[in-house]
């Protein structure tokens, strides 16, 4: 976890200076400005205390408030929450949303922990960093292991501390608590507008396109039925425990329907390969919508896509994002690619604020605008300074808060 810290400080760095920027916006940007670190007690339903440990990181605040999830994982720690929240920065960045980046996680496996026993915990995470958030100061989101039941708590939680309804406080919400129509699929739609951009800059078709996905959780599985629907073949899948390969197309209404809660779906077939070996298939677009880490020097020679979309949070290293450069094959990064749930976060956050509901179809053409502008931007940067379209997206992501704070007289 440490190196995903470190990286990130290493390409802001290169982004900073190359834009122009000297040693002290470097210093400024290169740790989130604040960082909330609250223990939460939580009577069990055994009756004892457990104590939680929990974190809320707000990276830059010039731009307008900090925004960025919750998740509730095992694995929490401070430095991959002050990463997540310099990534959300870059993200709202390159969307141009009003907003700086912000993270929070609970270490806890809420696998393990009762329906109550996690509202309590919600309620009291809530109570811990109340004095740091709002609607015009810091909203939170879902993350890795939180849904919209956990955002209806947290909501109702703050605006009993604050004494009247504050639905902008939180977003992911149900719909029927000020939720967006659009939200639950927001990030795989984004990730499937990026890779119909980045087919079109390689003259393919999108429906003649082959796709290889890994994972089949919330964006993987979403993104499977939006290929699938817009005629592209996807050729393999995976999960945790293997990967499915049909050069003619998978049968993904099929798995849509076997696949459990978890995103698991193969341990239902006897012929599978590995998730290293889907990742070398030969295929038009690869997906890595699962975990960190999975493109570095050890395979990035072998992959055989001739574009990467990445769906996951820092799926490839920065060796393997140089040797992917290096072979020509066209990244969209995970900066860039996965907006797409922060972004509709941003159009409920407005909906909440105004008090005026927008239809699916409206929240679907505002996300692709936005989503295409930003790949416009990063690709324009990235062939008009000749820069790997990594440092692209954190050129186009931090110009913004670091403008911001050179205008408030920060720097
Ligand atoms: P999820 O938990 O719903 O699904 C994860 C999928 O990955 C599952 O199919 C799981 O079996 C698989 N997986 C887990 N470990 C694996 C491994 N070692 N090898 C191969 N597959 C493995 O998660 P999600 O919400 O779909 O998120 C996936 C990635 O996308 C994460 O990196 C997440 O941070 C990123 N992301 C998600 C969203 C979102 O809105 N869901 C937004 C931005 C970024």
């Amino acid at each position: 976890m440490n190196d995903m810290l470190t990286s990130t400080q290493l390409v802001i760095a290169e982004a900073l200076r190359t834009l122009g920027y000297g040693e002290e916006m470097i210093d400024l940007l290169k740790e989130p400005m604040r960082l909330l670190t609250v223990r939460i007690p939580v009577r069990m339903d055994d009756g004892k205390t457990r104590v939680f440990l929990g974190y809320r990181a707000q990276h830059n605040d010039a731009v307008g408030p900090t925004k960025g999830g919750v998740r509730f994982h095992p694995d929490v720690n401070e430095i991959e929450v002050k990463a997540l929240s310099i990534w959300m920065t870059l993200k709202c960045g390159i969307a141009d949303l009003p907003y700086g980046g912000g993270k929070g996680g609970i270490i806890c496996d809420p696998r393990k922990m009762s329906f109550r026993e996690l509202e309590r915990l919600s309620r009291g995470y809530v109570r811990a960093i109340s004095q740091i958030v709002g609607p015009n100061k810091d909203i939170p989101a879902p993350d890795v292991m939180t849904n919209s039941q956990i955002m209806a708590w947290m909501m109702d939680e703050y605006s009993r501390i604050r004494e009247f309804d504050s639905p902008g406080f939180i977003t992911g919400k149900p719909l029927v608590l000020g939720g967006s129509l659009g939200r639950e699929s927001a990030t795989a739609r984004g990730v499937a507008i990026m890779i119909d951009e980045a087919l079109n800059k390689k003259g393919i078709p999108l429906s003649n396109a082959r796709v290889v996905i890994q994972g089949f959780g919330n964006a993987g599985s979403f993104l499977a039925k939006f290929m699938h629907d817009a005629g592209a073949k996807v050729i393999g899948i995976s999960d945790v425990n293997a990967a499915l390969y049909n050069e003619d197309g998978l049968d993904i209404e099929s798995l849509l329907d076997r696949r459990d809660s978890f995103g698991t779906v193969t341990n239902l077939f006897r012929d599978t390969i590995s998730n290293e070996e889907l990742l070398q298939l030969d295929c038009d677009v690869l997906v890595p919508a699962a975990i960190e880490n999975q493109i570095t020097a050890d395979n990035a020679e072998k992959i055989k896509a001739k574009i990467i979309v990445e769906a996951a949070n820092g799926p490839t290293t920065l060796e393997g994002t140089r040797i992917i450069t290096d072979r020509d094959i066209l990244l969209v990064p995970d900066v860039l690619a996965s907006a797409g749930g922060v972004i509709v976060s941003y159009f409920e956050w407005v909906q909440n604020n105004q008090g005026y509901y927008w239809s699916e179809s409206e929240v679907e053409t505002k996300l692709k605008d936005m989503m295409v502008r930003g790949f416009n931007q990063v690709y324009e940067v990235h062939t008009r300074r000749k820069v790997n379209m990594r440092l692209a997206a954190y050129m186009v992501g931090v110009r913004k808060a670091a403008e911001a704070s050179r205008l408030r007289g920060w720097v």
